[in-house]
């Protein structure tokens, strides 16, 4: 019998993985936040993926966390603010050797996810697939995309890497997923607080050329000093590359605060400030960023962190 998976938060990433390794055939088990999560849950009785139009419904066990089957293998799928709380509340069903997939975008809930399971083999992953929920249970497959999985300090792929070839899952096992996900910070940080401060979508930024520019190479000289000089390479023609590639899209947070839902901001340009702080390294324009969109949040009674 192969392995179970256990998936915590039945939101979009954590759907769209559930899903397509239960059509897969493989085991899957849901962990939902509480006994009133589980209700509602089961009242629908399976999590839908609606793919090009079309949606397949899937009837995958849900529990709570505190149900008492050992956990082998995890795939946290929580905003980076609810993976360690979350992680925290099932740390006592991990199996000794458990592995844990982090889905989070940005930095720091990693390393808080892993101090919290010291014992667990902890697997950071970095996205670039898109879904959305349009209903609860119900996850649209917006974009298709890859994933890279790593571990900073096992460099052996996993066999359960299988599982994920056997559901059409996209990804490749990656020997510097650290670079990769301080790469995707630093586009994170260029482009997203600014679609939120200039209220537009990623191709407005055409029009803020400079201000863009500034913060590419500040956020260029961070991540020299915090050694990752290969995520440093060529940023500021990525970052334009990015924005003209998807100029007709709006930025995950600039959703986040259209639809009133607190941000990562922490995670993403919280996250390079305070690096910053730790380095002694001034960055002007990447503070007064961080200090106008705190501002902008507070005067949208969101969250600040
Ligand atoms: P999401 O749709 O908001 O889903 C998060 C889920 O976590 C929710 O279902 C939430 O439960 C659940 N949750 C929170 N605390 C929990 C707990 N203690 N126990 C159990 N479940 C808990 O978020 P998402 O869009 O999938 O994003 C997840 C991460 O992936 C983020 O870091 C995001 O930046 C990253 N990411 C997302 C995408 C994307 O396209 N969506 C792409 C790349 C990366 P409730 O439903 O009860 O609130």
């Amino acid at each position: 019998m192969a392995t179970p998976w256990h998936v915590l938060g039945a939101g979009s990433l954590g759907t769209l993985w559930a899903t397509r390794l239960a059509r897969a055939g493989l085991p899957v088990r849901l962990i939902l936040r509480n006994a009133a999560r589980l209700v509602a849950y089961q009242a629908v009785g399976g999590l839908t993926l609606v793919e090009q139009g079309d949606a397949s419904f899937h009837a995958i066990t849900g529990e709570t966390p505190d149900t008492g089957e050992p956990i082998h293998l995890l795939l946290v799928a929580c905003k980076a603010y609810d993976a360690e709380p979350a992680v925290a509340q099932i740390a006592h069903r991990l199996a000794p050797g458990a592995q844990v997939i982090l889905l989070q975008n940005g930095l720091g809930s990693q390393d808080a996810v892993a101090a919290r399971v010291p014992g667990a083999r902890c697997i950071f992953a970095s996205s670039t697939e898109g879904a959305f929920r349009d209903g609860d249970w119900r996850v649209v497959f917006a974009g298709h995309g890859f994933t890279w999985l790593g571990d900073v300090r096992q460099p052996l792929a996993p066999l359960w890497l299988e599982d994920l070839s056997a559901a059409g899952i996209p990804h490749e096992w990656s020997a510097d997923i650290l670079t990769r996900l301080w790469r995707k910070l630093a586009l994170n940080c260029a482009i997203n607080p600014l679609t939120v401060l200039h209220g537009c979508r990623n191709g407005g930024l055409l029009a803020h050329h400079c201000e863009v520019a500034t913060l590419c190479a500040e956020l260029g000289e961070l991540l020299e000093h915090c050694g990752q000089p290969a995520a440093a390479l060529d940023l500021p023609a990525e970052v334009e590359r990015v924005i003209q590639a998807t100029a007709a899209n709006y930025s995950s947070m600039y959703q986040d605060v259209a639809h009133q839902r607190r941000t990562e901001i922490s995670y993403l340009l919280g996250y390079a400030c305070a690096a910053a702080t730790r380095h002694q390294l001034n960055l002007p324009h990447l503070e007064q960023l961080q200090q106008r969109l705190i501002a902008h949040l507070a005067t949208g009674g969101l969250p600040t962190d």
